[in-house]
């Protein structure tokens, strides 16, 4: 039996609505596997409506009740992990174990962020006699959250968890060419008993919803994950209304291999880092510099074993990486890949769309790459390393920080010292040394420069969706 890709609709004030809409591609077929309602001007208004209703009824339930309804739900999607998975590896590509353990992660995410919700305390300021001064953390109002294709539930989650957690309402735009993992997630919502309105799910025209619901006076806070583009333009909208905005923008990770590591281990470990989810993740490794004398068998390691990955349809057990999500990212690893060899740069592996159906492009290498390379100045999003050499502690740390984007660096060596340097200059949001782990929920994510603005997850998870109000009372004698 072929497996089943679930219908994706709108939810709207606790109701599943059918709407006309584009067809979602299986990138790893080119088969359509179903469509995704669009939403028109009077849904977005419906779901606007129906978030301040729900934001009315949510504020007022006890916070150890929204995160016993979280939880639920949470519990929920853990049960449901095994078939969330195959619809995500049949609209987004990746493998089926990559696909669980996005579900399961997620479920981490949220789950931290409703007991989070339990302690969003305020607090009591010293005040003289007959006065009492104190500082309440209140939920900030209805949200408009969108997010992306490449973590289809998990990257919705983060943004429900910690706006219900806070006591929020949300209308979510998620990707239309993932319908069907934001679709699940919101159903264990449904399903835990979640209040009708507190949240509601939109698909459609990306650039008429956002600005539709952003110019909303019901919505007080935009949350956005995706490119540093869209990114811009929807803090744009937000601060031309003076709404804050949480930005989750990309990223162009650098991993620099000091004199003391062990390069082949680095390499081995860099490798499966580079091409997991095919490279679409924010925080992937994009820019290896390698201390010149292991740069030759970082490399080679490196290309070994990126060549060695199996490349094919997710749903294989045996396949280790899956399709790029759409021929975007295809043409986009095509032109990034071409612009890099026209100005000198060589391809050790790779480099060229695989034949047949379905959107693949392999695990490549590319080395000798001009500073001006398009590939080093965007964020690839996609199966492709650069690879380059340092002399000294300093030039790593210079090449690695001259970029615009400052989301996640990695750094391999067995120097306390180097470490310490490299923690305190690398300009980025996420260090990691000696490992490709991601954050866990309880460490905070997020970017500086152009990789955005806020933090997900961690004690600041709650912070944007709550607002601080002062309250100074003078007791009246009597
Ligand atoms: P894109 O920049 O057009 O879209 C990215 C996401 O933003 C999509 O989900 C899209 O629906 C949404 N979007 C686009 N315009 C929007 C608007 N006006 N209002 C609201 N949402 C809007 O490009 P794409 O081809 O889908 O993705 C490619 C780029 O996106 C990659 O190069 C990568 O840099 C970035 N990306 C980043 C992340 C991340 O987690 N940081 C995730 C996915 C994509």
């Amino acid at each position: 039996m072929p497996p089943v890709y679930p219908p994706a609709a709108l939810f709207i004030d606790g109701e599943w609505l059918e709407r006309p809409g584009a067809p979602v591609i299986c990138p790893a077929t080119g088969e359509t596997l179903g469509s995704v309602p669009h939403a028109g001007k009077e849904d977005l208004d419906r779901a606007l409506a129906a978030a301040e209703r729900g934001f009315a009824v949510w504020r007022e339930t006890a916070p150890d009740r929204r995160a016993e309804i979280i939880l639920e739900a949470m519990r929920l999607l853990r049960a449901r992990a095994g078939e969330i998975a195959t619809t995500i590896t049949l609209e987004q590509g990746k493998p089926l174990a990559s696909a669980k353990a996005e579900v399961l992660r997620g479920s981490e995410l949220v789950a931290w962020d409703a007991e989070e919700g339990r302690r969003a305390y305020g607090r009591v300021i010293p005040a003289p006699p007959g006065f009492r001064q104190s500082v309440r953390l209140e939920p900030i109002g209805p949200v408009a959250a969108f997010t992306p294709w490449s973590a289809p539930t998990s990257a919705p989650g983060r943004k429900l968890g910690a706006a219900l957690a806070a006591g929020c309402s949300v209308v979510l735009k998620a990707a239309e060419e993932t319908p069907g993992g934001a679709c699940a997630l919101v159903q264990c919502f449904a399903d835990a008993g979640l209040p009708a309105g507190v949240v509601n799910l939109v698909f459609g025209s990306p650039a008429e919803i956002s600005s539709h619901l952003i110019a909303s006076p019901v919505i007080r806070l935009v949350t956005f994950t995706g490119s540093v583009p869209v990114g811009i333009h929807l803090a744009g909208l937000a601060a031309a209304r003076m709404k804050p905005a949480v930005m989750e923008l990309g990223g162009h990770g650098p991993v620099v291999v000091c004199e003391d590591a062990d390069p082949l281990a680095a390499a081995l470990q860099a490798a499966a880092a580079k091409f997991r989810n095919a490279g679409q993740v924010c925080i992937s490794p994009t820019r290896f510099l390698v201390h010149e004398r292991h740069y030759r068998p970082f490399v080679e390691a490196f290309v070994r074993q990126a060549a060695a990955i199996k490349v094919g349809n997710g749903l294989d057990p045996d396949s280790q990486m899956g399709p790029l999500a759409n021929d975007r990212r295809v043409r986009a690893m095509e032109e990034l890949v071409e612009d890099a060899l026209a100005l000198g740069g060589r391809c050790l592996t790779g480099g060229k769309r695989l034949p047949g159906a379905g959107h693949f492009f392999p695990p490549t290498v590319l080395e000798q790459v001009p500073a001006e390379a398009r590939i080093l100045t965007e964020e690839p999003f996609g199966p492709v390393a650069v690879m380059d050499s340092f002399r000294s502690l300093e030039e790593a740390i210079a090449k690695a920080n001259a970029t615009r984007y400052g989301l996640a660096a990695y750094a391999f060596t067995d120097s306390a010292a180097a470490a310490e340097t490299l923690s305190e200059r690398l300009e980025v949001g996420h260090v990691a040394i000696n490992h490709f782990g991601g954050g866990v929920p309880e460490s905070p994510f997020g970017g500086v420069k152009e990789s955005g603005i806020g933090r997900e997850g961690g004690k600041e998870s709650l912070d944007a969706y709550l607002v601080t109000k002062y309250v100074s009372q003078r007791f009246l004698a009597r």
